[in-house]
Parts: C-alpha cells; sequence; structure tokens
C-alpha cells in the first residue's frame, strides 16, 4: 500500500526538478472537486497553474510512472465517483491549464482544463458556431474529448480535428498532437478510455482543436440559452448528480431512462442516493449521500432490469 509519507517525498522530488506554481493540497475531500459531491480524500490534490502546467504535468506523470505512484488526472468532476476511502496519491487537477490557445480560419483550439460552458461562451462572443449543443454542460474540455461527450444529437467527435497529449514514450511522457480519426471514437467512447490509472497507455489530454464556423450571435444565443434551458426543465441542477449514469443503447429500442421508468424505480433510494424523481437515468445526491450509497444503488438499477428486461445496462459514470 502506498503511504502518504512516500507520496509526499516523491512530490518533493519532482518540485525540485521541475518549477511549481499553483494550488497543493493533502488529504483533499475529492467531494469538493465532484459534481455528485461525494468521494473521501486525496492523499495529495494538486492544480498546477497555466504557465507550468505541461512542464509539470509531464515530470509528474514520468516519475510517477517510473516510482509506482499512482495518478489521477482530473477534470470538471463531473462523471466520476471516487470511493469514500478517498484516493492514495496525487490527483492532478487539470483546471488551472484554462482558456483560448489559438485560433485560426475555422478553428479553435482550447486547454483541456477550460470548463465546457466556458469554452461555448468564449465562442459566441466571437461569433463562432459550432459549439452551441454544448451550453450548459458541466465538465471541462479534456473530460469532454475523453467521454466523447454527447448531447442533442451530436457528440464531441463530430466537431473535433486534433487533440494534444502527454503520452509515455520510452519511459518519458512527451507531447504529441493526434490528428482526428473518425474509427477512434464511437457513441461515447474515445481512444483514451480503458487507460489504467499509473499504466502504459495513460494519456494526459492537453488540448483540444475544434472545427468552427461563423454564425450569427443572435443564432448561437437563441440556441444556447434553449440548451441551457432545457437542462435546466429537465431538473440538471436541481441536485448534486453527475448527469446520465448509463450508456442508451439502440439495442434497448428506447432511451434507458425510459426503461427505468416503466420498471417504476424513480424515487428509489438507498441511503442520501436516489433515482431521481424527474429522470429515471440519473441519481442524485439527496442528503449527504456516500459513494458507496450511490454505488449500490446504481447496481441495484442494473441488476432490477437485467432481471426483468434481459438488458444489461453499461454504467457511464465511472467509478474510481
Ligand atoms: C448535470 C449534468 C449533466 C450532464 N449532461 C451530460 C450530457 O448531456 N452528455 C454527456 O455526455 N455527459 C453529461 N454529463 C457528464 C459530464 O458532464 C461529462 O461526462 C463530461 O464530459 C465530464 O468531463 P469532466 O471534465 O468533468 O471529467 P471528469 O469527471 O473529471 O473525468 C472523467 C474522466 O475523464 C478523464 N479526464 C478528464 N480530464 C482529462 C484530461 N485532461 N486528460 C485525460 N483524461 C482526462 C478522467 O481521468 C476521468 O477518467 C453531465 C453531468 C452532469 C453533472
Amino acid at each position: 500500500m502506498v503511504r502518504l509519507r512516500d507520496v509526499l517525498d516523491f512530490l518533493k522530488r519532482v518540485n525540485e526538478q521541475t518549477r511549481f506554481k499553483g494550488i497543493v493540497r493533502y488529504d483533499e475531500p475529492l467531494s469538493a472537486h465532484t459534481t455528485f459531491k461525494v468521494g473521501g480524500p486525496a492523499d495529495v490534490w494538486i492544480r498546477p497553474s497555466a504557465d507550468v502546467f505541461e512542464d509539470y504535468a509531464a515530470s509528474l506523470l514520468t516519475s510517477a510512472r517510473a516510482e509506482g505512484t499512482q495518478v489521477f488526472i482530473l477534470g470538471g468532476g463531473a462523471n466520476i465517483v471516487p470511493q469514500d476511502a478517498g484516493f492514495r496519491g496525487i490527483v492532478l487537477d487539470a483546471g488551472g491549464y484554462a482558456g483560448l490557445l489559438a485560433e485560426e480560419p475555422g478553428a479553435a483550439t482550447f486547454a483541456a482544463g477550460s470548463p465546457v460552458d466556458a469554452a461555448v461562451e468564449t465562442a459566441a462572443i466571437r461569433g463562432w458556431g459550432g459549439f452551441e449543443f454544448l451550453a450548459g454542460m458541466p465538465g471541462s474540455i479534456g473530460g469532454a474529448v475523453y467521454m466523447n461527450a454527447r448531447c442533442y444529437e451530436t457528440s464531441v467527435s463530430d466537431r473535433l480535428m486534433e487533440t494534444v497529449v502527454l503520452e509515455l514514450d520510452d519511459g518519458v511522457f512527451r507531447k504529441r498532437a493526434i490528428p482526428f480519426r473518425e474509427t477512434d471514437f464511437g457513441y461515447k467512447k474515445s481512444p483514451f478510455q480503458n487507460e489504467r490509472i499509473g499504466a502504459d497507455r495513460q494519456t494526459l489530454i492537453l488540448s483540444a482543436k475544434f472545427s468552427i464556423c461563423q454564425r450569427e450571435s443572435a443564432f448561437i444565443r437563441d440556441e444556447m440559452d434553449a440548451r441551457r434551458k432545457d437542462r435546466e426543465t429537465k431538473g440538471h441542477y436541481r441536485f448534486p448528480s453527475a448527469g446520465s449514469v448509463f450508456k442508451n443503447n439502440r439495442a434497448f429500442g428506447k432511451p434507458v431512462g425510459k426503461i427505468i421508468d416503466e420498471l417504476g424505480l424513480r424515487g428509489l433510494s438507498r441511503g442520501g442516493a436516489m433515482v431521481a424523481p424527474f429522470h429515471g437515468n440519473i441519481i442524485v445526491n439527496t442528503s449527504n449521500a456516500t459513494a458507496t450509497d450511490v454505488r449500490l444503488l446504481t447496481d441495484e438499477v442494473r441488476e432490477i432490469v437485467r432481471e426483468k428486461t434481459g438488458f444489461v445496462l453499461e454504467p457511464e459514470i465511472i467509478f474510481l
């Protein structure tokens, strides 16, 4: 088991090699960094500033890989459920690396830590169409690319042109640009998923370049307002949650939310976690839910659906 002291010694060595600027906290509750408001303490939570982010993250990941220290890359925390016991290792929060990095005709590049909604605003101010569908969606640009987030019949991959990442190359994390390839992505799937923490294929997304088009500002605003209002009406912001719990699947013939509704599971609860009374495919934190409550309720819903319909639901939210 990794001990806190080892992690602190490790961090000290990294900070001696590479200049650090940003925020570091020890025993930081992850509930403060997830939209579900669940999760115990991380040994170390670290948010490097934008000006040192690339170098520092490369150095941290390289040393962590060499020494066997676990690093979890955190975006906006809008799709994760960390354990109540917390995380033994370092949580590297990309939130300090935010903003528009570059623009060129037909394309805009955003840093991974940019909140999605802020990127949508930046685009709207400049009259760039193409991002309106994401208005109001929680999370970061890096997380949205990782998850290949999707709403209103559009996926992030429909706009993606290139991703710049840090990836392991001969023992060292180096920067590499990956041009978009349609076959790498699918429904809520990206090539970055299923990469185990600390494993060879762990990749940190640094930035993403998206295609944009010039569009009348009034139309952009109207569409953004409509998306935000729709989310509000559907109750997305009423309680802490991580949005949809399960992925949809065409083979089911109907949305997962409808299947759960028809089985009468709205309102089913475990501790402080409840299947939203207003949406079958959202679990909400009604009152001090634990990560265990969320996990048990997710498993229970999955089991009831499997028993009654034969459909095996695939969770979309990530249990660390
Ligand atoms: C109210 C609500 C509504 C939602 N609606 C939608 C919706 O309509 N459609 C949809 O698809 N999702 C939706 N979600 C889920 C969530 O917003 C998305 O999955 C989002 O893309 C997650 O991004 P994040 O930055 O919060 O990622 P996190 O939750 O922080 O992380 C998710 C995964 O991405 C990885 N990751 C994050 N950043 C990086 C990076 N820079 N490099 C490498 N890996 C990284 C993490 O390691 C983790 O494995 C909703 C969530 C909420 C709370």
